[in-house]
């Protein structure tokens, strides 16, 4: 365009010229490559709402949901206004991680699982948090869907006009003088391009949409068996995330710790006459044996300890609330085994068996009255 019309056209629309990069809403909109430096903002908003002085009270759970609101906020704004770079991701899933772990933003404790297998789906394994690189990929891959199906859209007229210059966007490759955000669009189409085969979405049913980009990016998942057990709605949110861990074995118990070389003692905190692994603490150990015994006392039913997870998922009970119940209740279980265990290593004391039964029936039973049921409902003694 010649510096006349541009003049012009300034001139009868009233607007200012500006230069890159400038800020919509508050976001950085830049043709050149952007790093954290441009996108300090979004870091701060992230830092702030984890630094928060209530967000360091949370429980893990607690911490997880506020994670989810955070990255929700990032994915469904400052995604689909411009391609984060890898960088700023990076940085962002950092701070969540030692939240998550730690409490804190800043690196506290080792991770027990990965990022990757935490942002699965609770089904296939995870947390169900969303994995914020594949998310800005399947924002941007719309990009794609649009050059598939020829959409009439203002942006795609341009990047024709611009870029492409009667070129198909199947062999398109940009040049390296084109813009960063251009080329990492093109990146996107590359990675999104078998999705387009027959020039439509093809791969899941309907229209392209984010979400379904994002599952097709994910590529196939194995569900897990353990889902039923730790995901049931009666649990405590808190006992579910120590109760996820466990079915992973992913807990620092002193078997772990030690090969870690944190501990050279590996002997059960609780009753010193085995090493500490996860089979023991939740199966073998005499004091998990004693307060199993309790529980399943208690419960008015025999469940095999050593295959609670096969058992409960194979097992028909014609009541949903007495399955979910009964679920609670184990995980529970294993959630106040391993605070005895903690109180075992801390203050050399070991809770009594029955004593720990009185917190999980405290807590089985205020759980059930948030669900509004009744002991009459639910007929625990
Ligand atoms: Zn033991």
């Amino acid at each position: 365009m010649e510096q006349g019309e541009i003049d012009y056209i300034l001139r009868i629309s009233g607007f200012k010229p500006g230069i890159f990069p400038f800020r919509y809403l508050g976001v950085p909109i830049s043709h050149k490559r952007m790093g954290i430096g441009d996108c300090t903002r979004l870091i701060e908003k992230v830092m702030n709402r984890i630094q928060s002085w209530g967000a360091k009270k949370l429980s893990y759970a607690g911490r997880l949901v506020l994670i989810k609101a955070v990255l929700s906020q990032l994915h469904s704004y400052w995604t689909r206004i411009f391609v984060i770079p890898l960088t700023v991701i990076d940085r962002i899933e950092r701070i969540c991680r030692n939240y998550l772990w730690s409490g804190s933003d800043q690196y506290g404790k080792t991770p027990t699982v990965n990022w990757d297998n935490i942002c699965k789906d609770k089904k296939h394994g995870g947390l169900g948090i969303v994995n914020s690189r594949i998310w800005n990929t399947a924002v941007i891959g719309k990009y794609t869907s649009w050059m598939a199906v020829k959409s009439d859209h203002l942006w795609l007229r341009w990047v024709c006009h611009i870029y492409m210059k009667g070129r198909e966007w199947y062999d398109y490759t940009p040049t390296v003088n084109t813009s960063w955000t251009w080329r990492k669009i093109c990146q996107v189409m590359d990675i999104m391009k078998p999705g387009f085969i027959t020039g439509t979405w093809a791969v899941l049913p309907g229209s392209y949409s984010v979400s379904n980009g994002y599952k097709w990016l994910l590529g196939q998942q194995h569900p897990v068996t353990w889902y039923p057990l730790i995901w049931n709605r009666t649990l405590v949110p808190r006992h579910a995330f120590v109760g996820w861990l466990i079915v992973q074995g992913r807990l620092m118990t002193r078997d772990r710790l030690f090969r870690f070389g944190i501990t050279a003692d590996m002997a059960c905190a609780i009753c010193s006459l085995q090493n500490e692994t996860h089979q023991h603490l939740f199966s073998d150990c005499i004091y998990y044996t004693r307060c199993w015994d309790l529980l399943t006392e208690w419960l008015g039913m025999s469940i095999p300890k050593t295959s609670v997870v096969t058992w409960y998922t194979a097992w028909r009970c014609p009541s949903l609330m007495k399955k979910q119940i009964i679920g609670a209740a184990i995980i529970a279980l294993w959630y106040h085994v391993w605070n005895a265990r903690n109180i075992a290593r801390i203050e050399e004391r070991v809770l009594a068996p029955r004593v720990l039964l009185r917190k999980v029936k405290h807590d089985i039973q205020g759980r059930c009255q948030e669900r509004k049921w009744s002991l009459k409902m639910t007929k625990l003694p």
